[in-house]
């Protein structure tokens, strides 16, 4: 019985795939809206379309791929099969069977990934990675998902057998710990791995310093950090407790934009910080991060989903599969929606801020520059946006921006 539950969900996560990839189909041939014409030339514009139609092929291929492996993985009972030949005690064999199953799907992704990255993302020249580079991220994200996943599994394991079905609380407390340790870290990281050099005094200084007091914050700092170095995304970021805050600013931003295009960004960055949206974003990771653990806990608790697998128990590492292989995906997508409504509107008030601040114009144009340095869709299906973005089009932000500025 539940293997067809399971199978139901596989080809709903199809029929999801393609209803949303025939509506991109079809939006592409719409002509762009008015405000965006002039961020691609019609040459770019054409080389724009020949790009997403190869990746959208491309990912056609891998989405049918994927569904033959699920009714290979979850229609047959191969799981328990290689899980019963495995040696060692309960804990070596899940383990194992859980580096059996990542392994096989890593090596079932690599062509897909190779393609894109190399071949697609190449010839449009989009790719800075080489083929080691390619080897060593494809390795080393197999080992920490592989690390991250056995750890949790291990955890799961241990608690169910002291605990019994009370074991989710633990599980649920441990998940959320490790996802601020995680935040936390990557903050650290980043203080270690870049070098922040001090923004020389002038008219930007002053214009951010004038911005921040008028928030109601105090500055103790603002530092450039040499974010080039991996990536060509241009940021700025407040830190700091209490009423002293520091200020960091992207190199990439500084080397690129112009004084008020900084500004806009910066006052962009402001409102997001203000209205603390990051950690409500966060809170809102939890609460998916809870939905999670109660689905690993249904595992716990129906022990007849493993038995319709072949396992003589309830199988953690088959639930984990079973969970980011199939049943998590429309879980994710019902979840998403408020998280990307919610999102998009935190857009709308930080672009408001720079526009209300006068930046609205220099806005306009960085909006313009990142939608040609990203390669953006200019036009995504209204319904896909929906759906899925967590960010409004650069159409609808710049409408919304040129909406303040007549109001000033
Ligand atoms: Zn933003």
């Amino acid at each position: 019985m539940y293997k067809l539950v399971i199978l139901a969900v596989m080809t709903f996560n199809l029929g999801y795939d393609l209803v949303m990839r025939v509506l991109a189909v079809r939006q592409k041939k719409k002509p762009l809206p008015e405000n965006v014409r002039d961020i691609y030339d019609e040459k770019e514009y054409a080389r724009w379309r020949e790009y997403s139609a190869e990746k959208s092929r491309a990912g056609l291929v891998s989405t049918l791929a994927d569904f033959v492996l699920g009714l290979i993985l979850f229609g047959t009972n191969v799981l328990s099969a290689v899980y019963h030949v495995l040696p060692g005690g309960d804990y070596l064999k899940s383990i194992l069977l859980m580096l059996v199953y990542a392994a096989f799907l890593t090596l079932w992704s690599i062509p897909y990934e190779y393609y894109v990255t190399m071949k697609i993302e190449g010839k449009y020249g989009f790719n800075k990675t080489d083929g080691k580079t390619f080897v060593t991220d494809t390795v080393s994200n197999f080992v920490i998902n592989f690390i991250v996943n056995a750890a949790l599994m291990c955890f799961a394991m241990f608690m169910f057998d002291r605990m019994g079905t009370m074991f989710f609380v633990v599980l649920f407390a441990f998940i959320a710990l490790f996802m601020l340790a995680v935040n936390m870290l990557s903050m650290t990281f980043m203080r270690i791995f870049n070098k922040f050099t001090p923004l020389p005094d002038g008219s930007l200084r002053d214009t951010l310093v004038a911005m921040f007091r008028e928030a109601g914050y105090e500055l103790s700092d603002i530092r450039v950090m040499d974010a080039s170095r991996r990536t060509t995304k241009v940021n700025a970021f407040c830190t700091g407790l209490g009423k002293f805050k520091k200020i960091a600013l992207y190199d990439n931003l500084v080397e690129n934009y112009t004084e008020d295009e900084i500004a806009a960004v910066f006052a962009h960055e402001l409102a997001h910080f203000k209205h603390r949206d990051t950690a409500k974003m966060t809170a809102y990771n939890m609460l998916t991060m809870a939905v999670l653990t109660a689905m690993i806990a249904a595992f716990a608790l129906i022990p007849q989903i493993s038995f319709d697998y072949g396992f003589t128990d309830v199988n953690f590492a088959f639930a984990i599969a079973a969970l980011t292989g199939v049943l998590l995906s429309p879980v994710m997508t019902v979840l998403q929606i408020p998280s990307a409504f919610f999102g998009r509107r935190y857009e709308y008030r930080a672009d408001r801020m720079a526009a209300e601040l006068g930046y609205g114009e220099a806005m306009v144009t960085v909006l313009k520059k990142l939608a040609r340095d990203n390669f953006s869709d200019l036009n995504p299906h209204p319904v896909i946006v929906a759906l899925e973005h967590n960010h409004p089009t650069v159409s609808a932000r710049i409408e919304a921006i040129r909406k303040v500025e007549k109001k000033r």
